[in-house]
């Protein structure tokens, strides 16, 4: 490794980059920050012990310069497009579900213009800004009131604030789960104010299980989708009309957290049945929460549907101020709900709909071409060939659905699939490693024509 003492201080390079003719003008905060950026590649770069950085002091501040100079003239953003080629069509660190055009259009219009977020435009008084959705979403769904937030894990927060805040909540062991992104069942419902009441065991749950621990402190008894794991082999579980039954001949509430939440029957893509929100409302369940940005397709949210008295507790708890949406979401969401009640070829519309449906067929017929791209693109040195894949839905909707898929593999005679990966990557292309090979799945990839990028191969 090349020693660190050689690496000259941030007030050295500013010294030098506030030099360059291109940078003269520039906010001494901006250049500031760009240097420190500079300067931390290069530190990683050196630590990594990567070849072409030149372990001398003046060579650095020079190379800090000249990144900065690149990097002013690129002004890229933070947030940039990728190419989501890892097969997971709804990949939470990719940003989930990509929007339907008509939802495009509505966020860039509220975000141009004033709009009637809580107005209402008839009486000219305040409106509720849940009324933009909630007859779509009870519509939807078949229950009698809606409510909306910034997540499901918010939506989650704020059911057991405003129903059981200092009691008890009943859930399975089986159903303890914790998802990707630090959403862990025990935490949540901690901070929510209400206390876990386990029961039962990881693999099998009897109705007795529920019915012998409901007490004078049980606020509500809760059922999780268990998203991302399965328990399989000797299990038993309680089902969620058993559980409505269980809980009214105590005079319970039952809510439920649904995770992902489909709107429509996904039997007609040729996938496995995933629990749809309306059959959960109508087994008199008396809340039932879900994500915006998974299976439904829409922007980042949590919906929180039920029955109106607790509905309506819920809106009337101080927590929703602090969790609600802005006018951004609700215009993609509201939009989105209007394609699933007006669209006559919803599957078509909504881009997870469309991925997750596409036949392997019309996969196929891409890859070709994409091939025929990245060989001209990355020349002879790399082999490229069209494979059988499996892809995934993705944030936790069906985890053990594959779905095939056709991927093009590049691989090389010198260079590893992970250094493979980090070439793609710094061209904004994300795939995945799988047989020993650098993968790019096209399910959810449209326009081979995003491969036509400059690649970087050293
Ligand atoms: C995804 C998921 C969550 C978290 O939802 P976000 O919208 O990501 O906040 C909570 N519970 C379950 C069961 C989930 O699958």
């Amino acid at each position: 490794m090349a020693s660190l003492r050689v690496l000259p201080s941030i007030d050295e390079c500013l010294r030098a980059a506030s030099l360059m003719p291109t940078l003269a003008g520039l906010r001494h905060s901006y250049l500031k920050l760009m240097v420190q950026r500079a300067l931390t590649g290069v530190r990683k770069a050196l630590i990594a012990d990567e070849k072409g950085v030149d372990a001398n002091r003046a060579a650095i501040v020079d190379a800090v310069a000249r990144e900065v100079e690149r990097s002013v003239a690129a002004d890229e953003p933070a947030l940039r497009p990728v190419v989501n080629a890892t097969g997971v069509v709804l990949h939470t660190n990719l940003g989930r579900a990509i929007l339907a055009e008509s939802a495009i259009e509505a966020v860039e219009e509220a975000a141009r213009s004033a709009v009637n977020l809580e107005y209402d435009l008839e009486s000219g008084s305040r409106g509720d800004r849940d009324a933009l959705v909630e007859d779509e979403i009870c519509a939807l769904t078949g229950a009698e009131a809606a409510t909306v937030v910034n997540n499901n894990a918010a939506a989650v927060v704020l059911a057991l604030n405003s129903l059981a805040d200092g009691r008890e909540v009943v859930v399975s062991r089986g159903e303890m789960i914790e998802i990707g992104g630090s959403f862990r069942l025990p935490d949540v419902m901690a901070k929510s104010g209400a206390r876990l009441r386990e029961v039962a065991t990881t693999n099998r749950t009897h109705s007795r299980d529920y019915a012998d621990a409901i007490g004078a402190d049980t606020a509500l008894l809760m059922k999780v989708h268990p998203s991302n794991y399965r328990v399989v082999g000797f299990t038993s579980d309680v089902t969620l009309k058993d559980l409505v039954e269980i809980g009214r001949e105590r005079g319970i509430e039952v809510m439920e957290d649904l995770g992902s939440g489909a709107l429509i029957d996904l039997g007609q893509f040729g996938l496995p049945r995933e629990p749809i929100v309306s059959e959960r409302v109508a087994t008199g369940a008396g809340i039932v929460t879900f994500s915006g940005d998974k299976l439904l397709g829409g922007p980042q949210a949590g919906v929180i549907v039920g029955k109106r008295a607790l509905i309506d507790r819920i809106k009337r708890n101080p927590l929703k101020r602090a969790l609600r949406c802005d006018k951004l979401t609700l215009a993609a969401l509201s939009a989105t709900l209007r394609l699933y009640l007006r669209s006559a070829d919803l599957a078509s519309e909504l881009p997870t709909l469309r991925f997750l449906g596409r036949s392997i067929g019309e996969i196929r017929s891409l890859a070709p071409r994409v091939r025929d791209i990245l060989a001209e693109r990355l020349g002879p040195e790399f082999k490229i060939e069209i494979v059988e894949a499996s892809s995934a839905v993705g944030s936790g909707a069906l985890p053990e659905q594959e779905l095939p898929t056709v991927a093009v593999a590049v691989t090389h005679r010198a260079k590893s699939p992970n250094s493979i990966a980090a070439m793609f990557r710094r061209a904004r292309i994300i795939g995945r490693i799988a047989d020993d090979a650098f993968q790019l799945d096209l399910r959810t990839v449209e326009n081979p024509a995003v491969f036509a990028v400059s690649f970087i191969t050293d």
